[in-house]
């Protein structure tokens, strides 16, 4: 089949790298790619949410499905418009709905689903600006740290944690008076959960479900987990202290009844559920829901699904996925984010990449790159992930550091303690 990939970062060079080794794809293309989808894949200059120009390009291309990487096109209810399109009812669209993208698009709806279907957060409120004399009285109620969230898509930044309720006070009001625009027009409090983190990723379609591997991110730009929030510095796979047990209870307590949850509520849903998680004590509790896979979590989640993933996806599409097997490689994968210097702040573009010939036991996923005059340069703040297999963490984040460190760019930055927080732990 011919099949179109919506996005243009390390995630969605995965899926492509992970599709070319399918016997069941034909032409693949990406939109809009970057240099490394190039290589594989055919790009496509496409805005991600011009759901016009997408339409045309899968009836010109004749593309049989469509596997959208980030929330944006699936918050804007990019699956809804397919179905309702006589012209492209038969195209696969590999995402939920716009009701299941909500999942991501609200916080509080994400609150009320949870508590809807008994699956185990953080106790919580929701409020507006006409409640932030009652939001204040909450915060009074509840114990340092303050935990403020933006209802709607903030970029990922609009989560606040604050040690001073006299603080937490203060952002509230201005959260609530558009300090992230119509995003924080209601605003969800919750109760600090103190534990260690990980993710969960849920393939579904919408009846059935299997779980892919488990990933922790490495989400600030400095080493210790210091300084600003990025998109991502790195992953492991899988995560070393999700054993068997706190993986039952997740199963149990979490990805049955999400996934019942939306089959009881008949929301469409023919994609990935990918699960923030926090374990307090022996037990697991959910920080969000993300209607997509992450990024960089796919690079070492992807490359560890030894199945065909067009099959996998085709079972989806089709709400066949309770006949598919799924087989994991047992081998630990790692990625190290390769970064413009300054980012997450400003940062230069169209610095030239070198060394990418010499990658050995490693797989490059491009994000922030493109292809200037038969050169490859940066065109992004995350530029590279460089993943790797070993037996454990340990071997494939050697190994990931030794081709990280064959690459070059003028100010490339990447984290050197991936991991180290494992070993304490
Ligand atoms: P979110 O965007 O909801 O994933 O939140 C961003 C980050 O804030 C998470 O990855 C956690 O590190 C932290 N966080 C969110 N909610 C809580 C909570 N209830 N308790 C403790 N930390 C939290």
């Amino acid at each position: 089949m011919n099949i179109l990939i919506l996005g243009s970062g390390g995630r969605e060079h995965t899926f492509a790298y992970q599709m070319t080794k399918s016997t069941h794809c034909s032409q693949l293309y990406v939109a809009p790619g970057n240099a490394g989808t190039a290589k594989i894949a055919t790009n496509i200059a496409l805005n991600v949410n011009d759901f016009e120009a997408i339409k045309a390009t899968v009836i010109e291309k004749e593309i049989q499905m469509v596997v959208v990487g980030p929330e944006d096109p699936l918050v804007n209810g990019i699956y809804d418009f397919f179905t309702e399109d006589e012209a492209l009812k038969d195209v696969m669209l590999i995402g939920p709905s716009k009701r299941g993208a909500l999942l991501e698009g609200s916080k509080e709806r994400a609150k009320e689903f949870m508590a809807m279907h008994n699956v185990p957060t953080a106790a919580y409120e929701s409020f507006t600006k006409e409640s932030l004399a009652a939001g204040k009285k909450f915060l009074e109620t509840l114990k340092a740290p303050y935990v403020l969230k933006a209802d709607g898509l903030a970029g990922g930044k609009g989560v606040l944690i604050l040690e001073e309720l006299d603080e937490a006070k203060a952002e509230l009001e201005q959260m609530l008076s558009g300090k992230f625009g119509n995003a924080s027009h209601t605003v969800v409090i919750e109760e600090f959960l103190d534990g260690i983190e990980l993710s969960v990723f849920v393939l579904t379609d919408g009846k059935d479900y299997k779980i892919l591997p488990t990933a922790k991110d490495y989400k600030r730009i400095g080493e210790g987990d210091t300084g600003l929030n990025t998109g991502g510095m790195g992953a492991i796979s899988p995560v070393p202290f999700a054993d068997e047990a706190l993986m039952r209870k997740i199963e149990e307590r979490i990805v049955k009844p999400t996934v019942n949850g939306l089959l009881k509520e008949e929301i469409d849903y023919k994609g990935f559920i990918f699960i923030g998680l926090i374990k307090v004590g022996d037990d697991p509790y959910v920080i969000e829901y993300n209607v997509r896979m992450g990024d960089p979590e796919t690079e070492v989640v992807l490359p560890r699904v030894k199945t065909d993933l067009v099959e996998l996806l085709q079972k989806v599409g089709q709400q066949e996925l309770a006949s598919a097997s799924l087989e994991i490689d047992e081998r630990a994968a790692t990625t190290v984010m390769c970064v413009s210097g300054g980012y997450p702040e400003a940062y230069e573009k169209g610095k030239e990449i070198t060394g990418l010939e010499n990658i050995e036991d490693a797989i490059v996923f491009h994000a922030g790159t493109k292809e200037e005059n038969g050169k490859v340069v940066t065109n992004g703040g995350r530029v590279m992930a460089v993943t790797s297999f070993g037996k454990d963490y340990q071997e494939a984040l050697k190994k990931s550091y030794q081709n990280v460190e064959k690459l070059h760019f003028d100010k490339m930055y990447y984290r050197k303690d991936l991991g180290k927080d494992l070993i304490l732990s």
